[in-house]
């Protein structure tokens, strides 16, 4: 399977990407995690990237691209991957078609994981995430077993920066301006699965496996 999730951020893809990489057994992989790592390690890329992140903004399409296009040729791309947080423009929707017909693959499937913008609002506010693996939690709909404590790996959660209400709204803005051309975009390409991304994450999972299911 090869997968794309698309939604607004907040939309809860990120907690939808984990839950099908393992049913698949297929890599999730988040352009904002790798940024947050670059950030983390203070690399190079790091510090180029933070400038946008701490805005609201996208990070040049060029910087993701290639970090993009490098991590899909690893191994464990072999068999399918599902990606998260990207694309989200055109031009590097574009560029992935490219890169995906230079390897002789396609896209199966586009998620879009569909939540309104009050519901984003208030689920930024109580999301939590883990600092060192970067699985994500909240608060109220999908607390971790021990409060402030990471499931996966037992690290420390916190909120990011970028969830703080005033970036939140600057990062829908550009999520309407930038990325939600995309749902357009694969539509026409005939993989768009749109799902209701409104309720608790075992639902939510329900009906993205029914919908893949039924569109085999
Ligand atoms: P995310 O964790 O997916 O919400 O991404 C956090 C931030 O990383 C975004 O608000 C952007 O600043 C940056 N970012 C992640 N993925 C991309 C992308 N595909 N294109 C541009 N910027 C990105």
């Amino acid at each position: 399977m090869r997968i794309i999730m698309l939604g607004a951020p907040g939309a809860g893809k990120g907690t939808q990407a984990l839950l099908l990489s393992k049913k698949f057994n297929i890599p999730q992989i988040s352009t904002g995690d790798i940024f947050r790592m670059h950030i983390k390690n203070k690399t190079e890329l790091g510090k180029k990237a933070k400038e946008y992140m701490d805005k609201g903004l996208l990070v040049p399409d060029d910087l993701v691209v290639e970090i993009v296009k490098n991590r899909l040729i690893e191994e464990d791309c072999k068999n399918g991957f599902i990606l998260d947080g990207f694309p989200r423009t055109i031009p590097q929707a574009e560029e992935l078609d490219k890169a995906l017909e230079e390897m002789g693959i396609k896209l199966d499937k586009a998620i879009n994981v569909n939540v309104p913008d009050d519901n984003i609002i208030v689920r930024m506010a109580g999301r939590r995430v883990c600092k060192k693996c970067g699985a994500s939690y909240h608060i109220k709909y999908n607390k971790p077993s021990q409060e402030g404590i990471c499931d996966e790996c037992g690290s420390n959660l916190v909120q990011r920066d970028d969830d703080k209400e005033e970036t939140v709204k600057k990062r829908l803005n550009v999520y309407h301006e930038q990325t939600r051309p995309l749902i357009e975009y694969y539509e026409k390409m005939g993989i768009l699965l749109t799902v209701d991304g409104v309720g608790d994450v075992d639902e939510i999972n329900n009906r993205i496996q029914k919908a893949l299911e039924v569109n085999k």
